[in-house]
């Protein structure tokens, strides 16, 4: 009797959600950058802010939040190389329910501002392209034909589990990032990024600000506008789980 109640219990373990956050870029790959001038004692000196830095601070404030109770996994916990296939791979290897990959935007148009939530999706929206270029940046050319095939696989099996996934999020974000930081909001959109299809998960890809905004960049710099970000997504991520049915526990 003590053995079978060992063996459930254990089991039970397994029947936790598991998610996996995913700070954009990293390593050599830069991701988003920008430069600010610091002015100290009459001289002043520029200093640059890295897209990859500010995506894992907020992974790991995110992390922080819903370890509590969920299982939860980073594709990077330090500055270091991940390609998009190693990230996607990560999720077959932690058996992720959920993928959410964390960014930052940018434009070369400064006066650009605001935060969106993208889900795996097609689309014909030329803006839209402007941003999976960049994030979808380290993948070669041959890879994106063969993955084409998959990626509409995935996109037929994830869209509404993404698209509610996307909504949970976003509803946390117009509510404390939108309104109390007076950020934009640039709305929940289909995007194919390589990253999510690749995952071939439920998943989301946050664009968190403009750091080409020179005013928006000193606000996503700020702790508690990352605090606030973090607590929105964890929040978003807590009422998606909670509104699946329970996870099959496989006895024995
Ligand atoms: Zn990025």
């Amino acid at each position: 009797m003590k053995f079978i109640l060992f063996f459930i219990i254990c089991n039970l373990s397994f029947a936790t959600r598991v998610i996996l956050l995913d700070p954009g870029h990293g390593g050599e790959e830069l991701g988003a950058m920008s430069h600010v001038w610091i002015k100290k004692k009459g001289s002043s000196k520029t200093k640059n802010i890295y897209e990859k830095d500010l995506a894992l601070k907020l992974a790991k404030k995110v992390k922080s939040l819903v370890s509590k109770k969920y299982t939860t996994y980073l594709t990077r916990s330090f500055d270091r190389t991940v390609t998009l296939d190693q990230r996607a791979h990560m999720a077959d290897t932690v058996k992720a329910d959920i993928f959410v990959s964390i960014h930052f935007n940018s434009s070369t148009n400064k006066k650009y501002r605001g935060f969106e939530t993208y889900y795996l999706d097609n689309h014909k929206n030329k803006a839209i392209k402007k941003v999976e270029k960049i994030e979808n940046k380290s993948l070669s050319g041959s890879d994106k034909v063969v993955n084409q095939i998959l990626i509409d696989l995935v996109i037929q099996k994830t869209v509404p589990s993404s698209k509610k996934l996307a909504k949970n999020i976003h509803k946390q974000l117009a509510k404390n990032i939108g309104k109390k930081f007076k950020f934009k909001d640039r709305g929940i959109k289909p995007g194919l990024f390589y990253v999510l299809a690749l995952s071939k998960r439920p998943g989301v890809l946050i664009e968190a600000g403009f750091m080409s905004n020179p005013s928006e960049l000193k606000i996503v710099q700020k702790e508690a506008y990352l605090n606030a970000y973090a607590k929105s997504i964890a929040r978003g991520i807590e009422s998606y789980l909670a509104s699946l049915p329970p996870k099959d526990v496989p006895l024995f």
